[in-house]
């Protein structure tokens, strides 16, 4: 390997890969195994369909950016509309386009999927070490004062005058130099993306990584994946261009991300079939935000976009019946840059005109929904073979996103706010906290509010059996040898916080299993 991934330019020639394992995708998931199993001195190779973009080409403009980083151009939503659905297809991943806020999976919920969902190999015990190589290797720490924007700062204020628990973000960052384009790809190669950290670390181990090759479909033989057959990507086009290349493994691993795993693995021959449960248990942790206007220069896209979170509300609360009280959500500051500012802000008419012609002193709220395990969605396929993504927004959803919707307006008024405008088609506005009621009256429907999707997960669920799960707690595809499944399509749940470092923690266990199949061990972890 050069030092770089291949590249549509280099496959002049390509129509046989051989390799002992072969991983799908090249974001947190595909990146963190390929790179274990390459320390473990296992022949890997990754395959990614989007395209190669070093930090050299970027250029911090939001909307070329979004044609290098952002999956369909930031463009694509779910089937019925409601929700925009965010995130990558390069090498790297969504991990290019992230925040990098970083936490490790809450002990409350690697005890829920354990107990409730029979996942084993994944506990505290287990995963203490690989989180501490995770936080070494991405150099995660708590985010530096320095690194507060103006948001950030009267945020915090906020938060502890309305005495909510809140704590500074611990982020993947190294020698950051706050310039606030996180979402745009970092030109500094300081955000610990995938790029930066798992990519180069595997090639370096002698891992081959394949831009603009997407893997299409495995050639069964019983349960067992003989070959895979993927399509070269004209990255000029960013089409398939007719040649087709076969890959030839041992192990297959799939790390295509929460949206394109299931839909991935729906689209091959007989898995449905043999597994009920593929596509279902689909969530996405809904995101909704509430933009204030204050008197001063907010200038929110500027340095990092969450150094400080409320905890508060990480877990739904319900009373002795059973019924929603509140919470379900992570509540942070938020910062978007200002063209996708003008997709959250409904309409063409002069009081949006009036929004965006004030963005400098606009800031907001933004929080992402713990899904409710009971109201989760679907991924699909159609009749073409292509993804639906379908999302019920049931009661309790909706009655959590009316609280966040709720409390990310409180913050906002007691951070200094004069007005807070909420993201439905009306444009729902408040002037005052005694207005809060006017939340409950807004419509959560398709194409009425508002909603991204940042954080998908689900749809190939680990579990115990085969009839309602995919994966055994090996990530091994129940009933195949050679099948095994490293994102966060495994999750049995929401992670309840930002999940890249449980996709990592996670890819490590999977890595372990498959350099187990193959009579290899991972090296060991010191870090503790
Ligand atoms: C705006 C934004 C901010 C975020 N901020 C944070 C944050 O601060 N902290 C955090 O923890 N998480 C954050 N996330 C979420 C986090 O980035 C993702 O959950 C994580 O990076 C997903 O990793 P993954 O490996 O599962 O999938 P991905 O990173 O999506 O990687 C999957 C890869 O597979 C490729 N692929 C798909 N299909 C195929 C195929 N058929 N053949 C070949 N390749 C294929 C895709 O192109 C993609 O590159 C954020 C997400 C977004 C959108
Ligand atoms: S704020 Fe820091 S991590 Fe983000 S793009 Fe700028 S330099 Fe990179």
């Amino acid at each position: 390997m050069t030092g770089k991934p291949f590249e549509y330019t280099d496959y002049a020639t390509l129509d046989t890969i051989n390799a002992e394992v072969c991983v799908i995708g090249s974001g947190c998931g595909g990146a963190t195994v390929a790179y274990k199993l390459a320390e473990a001195g296992i022949d890997v190779v990754v395959l990614e369909k989007g395209g190669y973009y070093p930090a050299s080409t970027f250029d911090n403009r939001e909307l070329n950016q979004a044609g290098k980083v952002d999956a369909e151009r930031n463009l694509t939503s779910s089937t019925d509309g409601s929700t925009f659905l965010t995130y990558g297809e390069l090498v790297g991943g969504t991990s290019v386009h992230y925040w990098a806020d970083s936490y490790r999976t809450p002990d409350d919920r690697l005890a829920l999927w354990s107990d409730k969902y029979g996942m084993t190999g994944h506990g505290k015990s287990e995963l203490a070490p690989i989180f501490a190589d995770i936080e070494r290797r991405h150099h995660i720490h708590e985010v530096e004062p320095m690194y507060y924007n103006k948001m950030n700062k009267l945020f915090r204020t906020a938060v502890e005058q309305l005495g909510w628990q809140g704590a500074p973000i611990h982020h993947a960052r190294h020698g950051c130099a706050g310039s606030g384009h996180c979402m745009q790809g970092c030109a500094l190669n300081a955000k610990q993306s995938q790029l930066v950290t798992s990519i180069p670390s595997a090639m370096a181990l002698g891992a081959r990584v394949y831009a603009d090759l997407r893997a299409d479909r495995f050639t069964f033989d019983g349960k067992h994946a003989t070959q895979l057959t993927a399509s070269i990507i004209d990255r000029r086009r960013n089409r398939p261009d007719g040649r087709k290349v076969t890959i030839k493994a041992k192990h297959f691993v799939v790390a295509a991300g929460g949206f394109n795993t299931p839909a991935f693995m729906l689209a091959q021959p007989g898995l449905k079939e043999a597994l009920p449960g593929l596509g279902k248990h689909f969530g996405m942790n809904p995101a909704v935000f509430a933009h204030g206007m204050y008197k001063e220069e907010i200038i929110l896209w500027r340095r990092v976009p969450a150094a400080y979170g409320v905890e508060e509300f990480r877990r739904a609360r319900y009373d002795a019946s059973g019924k929603y009280v509140e919470g379900g959500y992570l509540l942070v500051p938020d910062q978007i840059q200002p063209a996708l500012m003008g997709y959250t802000i409904p309409g063409f008419d002069a009081g949006a005109a009036e929004w965006m012609a004030k963005l400098p002193n606009v800031g907001g709220a933004i929080g992402w929904l713990d899904d409710h395990p009971n109201e989760l969605g679907e991924i699909r396929l159609d009749s073409k073979g292509q993804r639906e993504v379908h999302y019920p927004y049931g009661p309790t959803t909706q009655a959590m996103l009316r609280d966040l919707m709720k409390k990310a307006t409180i913050v906002n008024f007691k951070a200094g706010a004069t007005k807070v405008m909420l993201s439905d088609l009306r444009r729902t506005t408040l002037t005052s906290i005694d207005q809060i009621g006017l939340i409950d009256s807004i419509e959560i429907k398709p194409g009425n509010l508002f909603i991204a999707a940042p954080h998908p997960f689900g749809g190939c669920r680990m579990g115990t059996d085969a009839r309602t799960s995919v994966t055994d707690s090996t990530h091994r595809v129940h009933g195949f040898d050679n099948l095994f499944v490293s994102d966060p399509s495994v999750f049995p749940t929401g992670p309840s916080v930002d999940p890249s470092v449980t996709i990592m923690a996670f890819s490590y266990v999977a890595a372990g299993h498959i350099a187990a199949a193959l009579g290899k061990q991972l090296t060991p972890l010191t870090a503790a």
